[in-house]
């Protein structure tokens, strides 16, 4: 079939008409189980009853009037996600990449409030920071930036979870002003670094006066145990950005700053349309609430353990199986070969998988599903890479 739809996507010759919990169905009625969660997004699962009624009651109310007037909605939404962070103020945007792009400004003006003419941020090497020029720019992947040159200046990049090298190219960069790094590469592989990396990076950024930027957008919103992943280190960055979990669907970003990275932003030097409109935030509360409600860290702690146990016990003696990665309810297995034609396979199982960076099985099931759902994942992954390897 023709589509009018630009060739951005590589999609699977499937769609859904529904969902609820972990489930999906097509429109012929069969029923899919997600472990994806449509990429980190539906923590609560499909048509979470809360957040669907205040979707639909917000949309009944007031949906939009614009960053020109006050949204109470808004500041309630920016007072929680500071009382759970320990951050000082919000910036609402729409996406990931939106709200890393803010987190980025932020950094660069900084700069240049402290004189610098050409202000360097440091990245990470297999990091993924979304596809706006800047923020593939800053994205540490060169299939990302293939065909996109002039990237955007400014911008360096080590190894992930190598401090040495961190400490060579801070000593290396004039007019550095922050460091930006993701708790846990999500895209790159589930790269899951060193216990004490993100504390080593905060000590480094007090020691040279650098940003500490953490992209939670994958991480954040309970999808490690915590409300977010730096929580696990007891460690505060300067900036922190969500998306994804934080709308359950509902597209929404926002850029959380503390201390002097909370007052660089003056009136005019950022902004959004949509940023932050009475249904989104609606959508978020909706969904922090049920999140505390229900206590889903202990869950998800829970079921990581469970998912350690059970693949660690089916794969540790597969000799293709190189690493199997889990920090919370992000996991992934890498095996030893190219792997892509797992998801098409899966799909045929009616299961619902990612194979990221080529080779890595990735799974992020929904926060929510229950011990027979767990169980059903665990069986169909182990089942299918040993079908792989016949
Ligand atoms: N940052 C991280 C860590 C991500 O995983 C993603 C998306 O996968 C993004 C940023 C970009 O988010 P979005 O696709 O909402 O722009």
């Amino acid at each position: 079939m023709s589509s009018c739809v630009m060739n951005t996507y590589a999609r699977l010759p499937v769609a859904f008409v529904r969902g609820e919990g972990a489930q999906l169905w097509d429109a012929q009625e069969n029923q899919y189980l997600d472990a994806l969660s449509g990429i980190a997004v539906c923590n609560l699962g499909h048509a979470h009853p809360a957040v669907s009624q205040a979707i639909s009651e917000q949309a009944a109310c007031l949906v939009h009037t614009s960053n020109l007037y006050q949204i109470p909605l808004q500041q309630e939404l920016a007072r929680k996600l500071c009382e759970l962070s320990g951050m000082d103020a919000v910036f609402f945007a729409n996406s990931g990449a939106e709200a890393n792009e803010a987190a980025l400004k932020i950094a660069r003006l900084h700069g240049h409030q402290k004189g610098y003419s050409h202000p360097q941020i440091i990245a990470l090497h297999k990091s993924f920071h979304g596809r706006t020029l800047n923020t593939l720019s800053a994205t540490g992947n060169p299939v990302i930036q293939e065909g996109f040159t002039p990237l955007v200046s400014g911008f360096h990049h080590v190894d992930y979870n190598d401090i040495d090298a961190l400490q060579q190219k801070i000593a290396q960069t004039d007019q550095l002003t922050a460091i930006m790094v993701e708790p846990v590469q999500g895209e790159g592989g589930v790269n899951i670094p060193a216990k004490d990396y993100l504390q080593r990076i905060r000590a480094l950024c007090d020691q040279h006066d650098l940003f500490m930027i953490v992209d939670e957008v994958q991480t954040g919103m309970c999808r490690t145990g915590q409300w977010f992943a730096f929580q696990h280190e007891s460690i505060m960055p300067d900036i922190m950005t969500l998306a994804k979990g934080l709308g359950n669907g509902v597209p929404i970003g926002a850029c959380l700053a503390r201390g002097k990275a909370a007052e660089v932003f003056s009136p005019g030097k950022h902004g959004s349309t949509f940023g932050g409109n009475p249904l989104v935030c609606a959508a978020a509360l909706a969904v922090i609430n049920t999140m505390q409600e229900s206590q889903i860290n202990q869950r998800v702690q829970q079921l990581a353990d469970f998912f350690t146990t059970q693949f660690q016990q089916k794969l540790q003696y597969n000799v293709h199986v190189k690493a199997i990665r889990i920090y919370g309810l992000m996991i992934g297995i890498e095996l030893d070969r190219a792997c892509v034609e797992l998801v098409e396979k899966a799909l045929r199982q009616r299961l619902l998988l990612n194979v990221t960076a080529g080779n890595v099985i990735r799974l992020l099931p929904p926060l929510i599903i229950n011990d027979q759902q767990a169980q059903t994942i665990v069986d169909t992954v182990t089942a299918l890479i040993e079908e792989f390897y016949l």
